[in-house]
């Protein structure tokens, strides 16, 4: 069998993050983790965690890093994650965080770091057009600045840890794909991992 693959997708909210973890998905079989995704099913089930998160999520506001740490920790201990691999989608979003998954890691370290590169005013068109329950416009407003203030520094830091890699994301859906597709290619053939 092949060895697993470890990525983590970035991106603005809109970016089309979820769309092209679906393609990752189908072509390389690894495990789409998606935070917001875990989240929202936490709150659908009415969890004590979920009834916690909902507030946060509703106010467009970040789950704190423990809840967060906690949650994805346990998912990466799961046999999917540690046969085939994953993409992770949506964390790490803050440094905290960045830094306690490259400690859950450990020996097994990712392979990239893409970023789906999209613009502003593109994103912004995008998610008031699919209208999620906090797809409000001060929810929106408020995501994208917490992007730029909490979340663009967890990009730098992976630059200079030479993880980094920009997919240019403004272009139709399959022209995308295949620019993620060579980018991943090109990760996971290198000799470092
Ligand atoms: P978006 O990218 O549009 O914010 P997500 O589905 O990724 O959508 O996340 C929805 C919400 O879930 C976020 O606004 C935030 O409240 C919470 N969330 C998801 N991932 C994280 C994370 N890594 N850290 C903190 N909060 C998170």
């Amino acid at each position: 069998m092949s060895n697993p693959i470890r990525l983590v997708i970035f991106g603005r909210q809109g970016a089309g993050k979820g769309t092209q973890c679906a393609h990752l998905v189908e072509r390389y079989g690894v495990a789409h983790i998606s935070t917001g995704d875990m989240l929202r099913g936490a709150v659908a089930s009415g969890t004590e965690m979920g009834l916690l998160a909902k507030k946060v999520m509703d106010a467009g506001d970040l789950v704190s890093d423990e809840i967060i740490n906690g949650i994805v920790r346990e998912r990466l201990a799961q046999d999917d994650a540690t046969t085939v691999g994953f993409v992770l989608d949506g964390y790490p979003r803050t440094i905290g965080q960045a830094e306690v998954l490259t400690e859950i890691l450990g020996d097994r370290p990712l392979h990239a770091v893409v970023d789906l590169d999209v613009p502003l005013e593109e994103v912004t068109a995008r998610m008031k057009a699919r209208g999620r329950a906090d797809d409000t416009e001060d929810g929106i407003a408020r995501r994208l600045e917490l992007y730029e203030q909490e979340t663009r520094p967890v990009l730098n830091w992976f630059a200079e840890r030479g993880l980094l890699v920009t997919v240019d994301g403004f272009e139709d859906e399959d022209v995308v794909t295949s620019r993620l597709e060579e980018a991943v290619n090109a990760a996971i053939e290198a000799p470092c991992c």
